[in-house]
């Protein structure tokens, strides 16, 4: 067991460090306010790789580890939460379906233009009246000859309006029950399935989610990941590995508030001297780092079982949910320490505090995660 990071794992993190405080610090606010999808920002993203983190340099990618996966996302939820949400979307859950279950074929047809950032994924799981319960589903794919014809529509998609490659989510078999769910890849601008709305939202708000509408939309036979019927299971195994990044996010969004509370209470006086000096104030410091640094330990855990092959499916389940609480505690805490300009948007705290609150619902709700746990606990 070795907590240090490699020399290359250290400069990686300067490198995504620099990037985010260079290209994506000064925008936060106005990407927030105007609700923008930085689209100018993907070239400069996939320059640096982070577009195809984990997937071989023969797809495009950048070949990195889980754990360096990790590292790339909490750097860029330190500065913009909502940037490291469309990232890691994009990366760990479209780019992952199709890496984890794509054919050759569709490997180098599909993942290679999203790893090399020339294409914007977006997965389709979720649906007006089916979240947690994702079974639940109830958009239809029906073979019609060489092809396949998707009929309903998928809610809080990310990258709903600016995806260009969807893997979506269809019963191909209600008989089946969870296996007779399938997945497919649609292109955008393929007869048939037109962006719907897009969500207003509380927090994200430069991550791009909205719905998708599927009408008769007809894609060929090959468009298949998989076996038919697999599709729900590999989503699971797709959403295992997801929840690492989503933990990584909780941390590297706790890591900023946290930093802008420390240097806040550095500079901020009352009764004489700097709020720092007030043990109150301390002790929230104290206890932030010692939570930020637990979360970021258990998230490299079970990074490095994924690196390793092993199951992860309750370690990524125990990262995900406690990252993500702690995540709340400390952007609460930044808000706290900031009095009366925690509540304004002239400081950042405020933006954590809105954001964090998609770590506790988004890839499975802490319900969920805590449902997830207790079934290994109790199997
Ligand atoms: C910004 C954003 C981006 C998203 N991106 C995507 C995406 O790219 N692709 C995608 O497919 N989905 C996406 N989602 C959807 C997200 O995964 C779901 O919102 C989430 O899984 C919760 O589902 P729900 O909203 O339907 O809530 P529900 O499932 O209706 O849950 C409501 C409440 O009931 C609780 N609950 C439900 N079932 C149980 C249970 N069995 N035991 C205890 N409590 C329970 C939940 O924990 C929650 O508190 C996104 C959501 C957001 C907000």
């Amino acid at each position: 067991m070795d907590f240090r990071l490699t020399d290359e794992q250290q400069l990686l993190r300067r490198t995504v460090r620099e990037f985010a405080d260079i290209e994506i610090r000064p925008h936060v606010r106005d990407w927030d306010e105007t609700q923008h999808f930085p689209i100018e920002l993907v070239p400069k993203l996939a320059e640096l790789g982070l577009l195809g983190i984990q997937w071989p340099e023969e797809y495009g990618g950048a070949g990195m580890s889980a754990l360096d996966y990790c590292i790339c996302i909490e750097e860029l939820a330190r500065v913009d939460p909502s940037v490291a949400l469309s990232v890691a979307a994009h990366n760990g859950l479209s780019s992952a379906h199709l890496a984890m279950f794509g054919s050759e074929e569709q490997k180098r047809a599909f993942l290679m233009p999203l790893a090399r950032g020339e294409k914007i994924g977006a997965w389709g799981l979720t649906e007006a009246t089916s979240g947690s319960d994702a079974a639940g589903l109830r958009t239809t794919a029906t073979r019609s000859g060489e092809c396949w014809v998707l009929n309903g529509s998928k809610h809080f998609t990310t990258h709903g309006r600016v995806g260009d490659l969807f893997v979506v989510m269809a019963v191909t078999d209600r008989s089946a029950g969870t296996k007779g769910i399938s997945a497919f890849i649609v292109e955008r601008g393929t007869p048939g399935m037109t962006p719907g709305k897009k969500e207003d939202k509380l927090g994200m708000r430069a991550s791009d989610t909205s719905e998708v509408v599927f009408d008769n939309c007809s894609v060929p036979v090959d468009r298949l990941i998989g076996a038919e019927g697999q599709g729900f299971v590999n989503a699971l195994q797709v959403l295992d590995a997801g929840r690492i990044g989503i933990a990584a996010l909780s941390v590297g969004l706790a890591q900023g508030a946290y930093e802008a509370a420390l240097a806040y209470a550095r500079e901020r006086t009352a009764f004489g001297q700097t709020i720092d000096r007030f043990q109150a104030i301390q002790w929230k410091l104290a206890d932030n780092a010692t939570r930020i640094e637990a979360a970021r330990l258990m998230t490299y855990r079970a990074a490095v079982l994924k690196d390793r092959g092993e199951r992860m499916t309750l370690e990524s389940a125990m990262a995900k949910l406690y990252a993500s609480e702690i995540a709340v505690q400390a952007a609460d805490d930044c808000v706290q320490i900031h009095g009366g300009y925690g509540f304004v948007k002239d400081y950042p705290a405020e933006k954590f505090f809105r954001d964090v609150k998609l770590t506790t619902i988004g890839e499975g709700t802490s319900e969920i995660q805590r449902l997830v746990i207790a079934r290994h606990l109790l199997s």
